[in-house]
């Protein structure tokens, strides 16, 4: 009987983006059997990306730490007492040459994340110099500078911001436990100004905070149903940091963490699902497993924000045991681009990893 139901929900899984699910529908998902779970959102990822593709980003911090808010998990937070080295806002020149390294070493993106409740006026205008530097180095950019309003997301926009991020962190009913300083409908406000200015959205969360897997469930529903899917879905696993309120959670079951990449795939299947923090407490092999699961996105270089990350070079040579190229920017709308992206990968696979893992 349970095998019917389990094969009529795979039989029934629809591949298409939709913006209705259910928490009971998607709690269903993560009871799959781990095997079919995987199956389904492999079968899925490669109706949407090349399953042999990742996209890099690479994330500077620009401005670290005296954050006035009290999210438990972060080092950044003025009330957690980390020994956390603070920074005021970088210069704009120094930001810029960072980039110019991240693009050298592979990176098609740059994030650039600021430990603000929001922007002030003064910093908009070193921010918006920041956004077009990068821009004119050929990179994508990308932002996270805590909330917005409408006149800021637009002011980001006209600048050339191509990606906001800024997540949902966790479900709505285990939000309270996290972060009281800004609520879960603040968040939803800023990801609305950021769309209606035209930016793409970066959006997910963080788990391992303490949650039940019905949260988690409860996230992806919280993403997937926003009225147009994030084009980026962060899955963060906690980075637990001495000083911190969560710095002695339990730890997360390690295929709890892959099931939710290959829900979130399910879910999202035009969105690159990024596996993003704790990624350098995982082995190569947990590595593999989530990028089997659909994750097609990571953070590349030594520091991730704040929390470690793993160094390029095993990046490099986890990709090269992988067969995994990295994502070009290169509008592939027409036949003849999609050659030309191809030819470029395969290139790219040749020299640039094979080189840059000696
Ligand atoms: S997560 Fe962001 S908003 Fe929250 S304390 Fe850290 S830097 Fe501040």
């Amino acid at each position: 009987m349970m095998q019917t139901v389990l094969s009529s929900t795979l039989d029934s899984l629809n591949t298409s983006v939709r913006n209705n699910w259910t928490l009971a529908e998607v709690e269903t998902l993560f009871a799959l059997p781990f095997n079919d779970l995987m199956f389904q959102a492999q079968t899925i990822h490669r109706q949407h990306f090349n399953a042999n593709e990742v996209q890099v980003s690479t994330l500077l911090s620009i401005k670290t730490g005296a954050c006035p808010e009290d999210c438990k998990y972060c080092s950044q937070s003025a009330r957690n007492k980390t020994n956390l080295e603070k920074e005021r806002l970088l210069e704009v020149e120094k930001v810029l040459e960072a980039a110019q390294k991240a693009k050298a070493m592979g990176s098609t993106r740059f994030c650039m994340g600021a430990a603000w409740r929001n922007p002030k006026a003064r910093d908009m205008p070193v921010v918006l110099d920041m956004i077009k530097g990068v821009k004119a180095l050929g990179l994508e950019s990308c932002m996270t500078l805590g909330m917005l309003d409408e006149d800021q997301a637009q002011q980001l926009q006209d600048a050339g911001l191509d990606y906001y991020n800024h997540n949902l962190d966790t479900s709505p009913e285990h939000y309270n436990q996290i972060i009281t300083t800004r609520t879960y409908q603040d968040r939803l406000d800023t990801l609305d100004h950021v769309r209606t200015a035209g930016m793409k959205v970066c959006s997910g969360g963080i788990v391992g905070l303490g949650e039940s897997a019905v949260d988690r469930a409860s996230l992806l529903v919280q993403l997937a149903n926003l009225p147009k899917q994030p084009e980026s879905v962060p899955i963060n696993m906690l980075v637990k940091v001495e000083g911190t309120p969560l710095a002695d959670v339990d730890d997360l079951e390690s295929f709890d963490f892959i099931r939710c990449i290959a829900v979130a795939r399910i879910m999202m299947p035009e969105s690159h699902v990024r596996l993003s923090a704790g990624r350098s407490a995982m082995n190569e092999q947990m590595q593999a497993l989530c990028f089997l699961a659909g994750a097609n996105s990571i953070f590349y270089g030594c520091k991730l924000l704040t929390a470690e990350n793993p160094e390029t070079d095993k990046d490099t040579q986890l990709f090269k045991k992988l067969g995994i190229n990295t994502e070009t920017i290169i509008d592939d709308s027409t036949e003849q681009d999609k050659d030309l992206k191809t030819s470029l990968v395969n290139e790219q696979h040749k020299e640039l990893f094979y080189d840059a893992a000696h």
